[in-house]
């Protein structure tokens, strides 16, 4: 028998609720999933050949720790390119996934007894992560500010905890799960806040690519000296199975998460560092007609839901429509999926597990077909004439 003296905090976290209620209604037969932040497009065929020309070339053995030097370069020059930033292949980390990115930030940064402020609703990898460095995450709920951390609620929080070590506040702008893409004067107004404050920013730019009628302003751009950013080929380039991400910091801070990455995962996989090359040199454009398909998937169950009485949060970025149950269903955000779910078949996740502010929504993906997004509609419209029948 094994003695219980396993890492107690790891112990206190649960499964991720996301996770867990894709597998739970993954059983059901005949399901629409609506559930993961899973794009539904096949990886670039170039990036694909890449791979297949990286493996035949016995391409197959460790790489430098911090990554291909010829891909770190060619990261810094998309990021810089498309998003206004002056990364060099020095300021930036290949990491598994934005997971691992996020991962090593926070082992970098966080000592016991620190503090991390967390808007939420927010994508549940954050806390768990700031919890196992034994610090603690400060949560902001955004829900009365139509999900938008405002420079007025930020700058009250840090008031309120200058006695709380807080060393780092975590922003995901295009967010999960609330699909809301910042305005550059949104980002402006927080930078100029955060400028005067001694504290980092790990800004998760995941969906930078992603987003509707507006480019992506990011943090690193406004606030370089104090910013992680953390990207990847996931949800761009359609690779959520490749594993490939990127952190770009400053270079202090970035020796220190090497360090972390190094004793945690070495080096992403040799091959795919090779595909992620090709993505970075010749996939610029790689995302430009997801992005148009996206927008007519967004519009088709922003205005589905709406008809049926659901408020939806201003979805301009990522591939997520965050909408208000109408009042007329009784029961929480969970009972609403668990019903939609078992008597409509039709899954997509309760507002509930991504933190405060989240209650009386569901999440649903629109990285899908169109022929699931009318389904998961007809079914949503028909749970609520039950709801208004009872
Ligand atoms: N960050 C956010 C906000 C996400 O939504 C996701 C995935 O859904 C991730 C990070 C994870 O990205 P990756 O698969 O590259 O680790």
């Amino acid at each position: 028998m094994f003695r219980d003296d396993t890492n107690q905090i790891l112990k206190g976290l649960k499964q991720s609720p996301l996770r867990q209620f894709d597998q739970e209604v993954g059983q059901i037969p005949g399901i629409v999933k609506l559930t993961l932040g899973e794009p539904n497009f096949s990886t670039p065929a170039h990036i694909k050949m890449a791979a297949i020309s990286a493996i035949a070339a016995n391409e197959s053995h460790y790489t430098p720790i911090a990554g291909l030097p010829e891909l770190r370069e060619a990261a810094a020059n998309y990021y810089n390119q498309k998003f206004n930033l002056n990364y060099t292949a020095e300021n930036t980390l290949v990491t598994v996934g934005a997971t691992e990115g996020v991962s090593a930030s926070f082992q970098a940064l966080l000592q016991p007894g620190d503090s991390v402020i967390v808007p939420t609703p927010i994508y549940p990898l954050y806390l768990p992560l700031i919890k196992l460095q034994h610090a603690t995450p400060i949560l902001v709920d955004t829900s009365a500010d139509d999900f938008v951390l405002t420079p007025e609620r930020l700058q009250t929080v840090l008031d309120q905890h200058r006695q709380d070590h807080v060393k780092a506040i975590v922003l995901n702008a295009p967010s999960n799960p609330t699909g809301i893409a910042y305005t550059r004067s949104e980002m402006q107004a927080l930078a100029a806040i955060l400028k005067q404050e001694q504290l980092w920013v790990l800004s998760d730019e995941i969906y930078a690519e992603l987003t509707y009628g507006q480019k992506h302003t990011s943090m690193g751009e406004l606030l370089p000296e104090q910013t992680i950013v953390i990207n990847g080929l996931s949800k761009s380039h359609a690779m959520t199975g490749w594993r490939l991400g990127f952190a770009f910091a400053p270079k202090d801070l970035m020796a220190e998460m090497l360090k972390a990455h190094q004793y945690m995962v070495t080096m992403p996989t040799t091959f795919v560092q090779y595909a992620a090359i090709e993505a970075m040199k010749h996939g610029q454009n790689d995302c430009a007609p997801m992005v148009k398909i996206y927008q007519r998937r967004r519009d088709y169950v922003r205005e589905h839901l709406q008809q049926l009485g659901f408020e939806v949060a201003r979805p301009n970025g990522a591939f997520y429509v965050f909408a208000k149950i109408p009042a007329s269903f009784k029961g929480d955000s969970w009972e609403f999926a668990r019903q939609l779910a078992y008597d409509q078949k039709v899954a997509v996740i309760a507002g509930a597990a991504f933190g405060p502010g989240g209650e009386r929504y569901i999440r649903i993906s629109y990285a899908a077909s169109d022929e699931a997004l009318a389904q998961a509609c007809r079914g949503i419209a028909k749970l609520m004439q039950h709801t208004q029948q009872q």
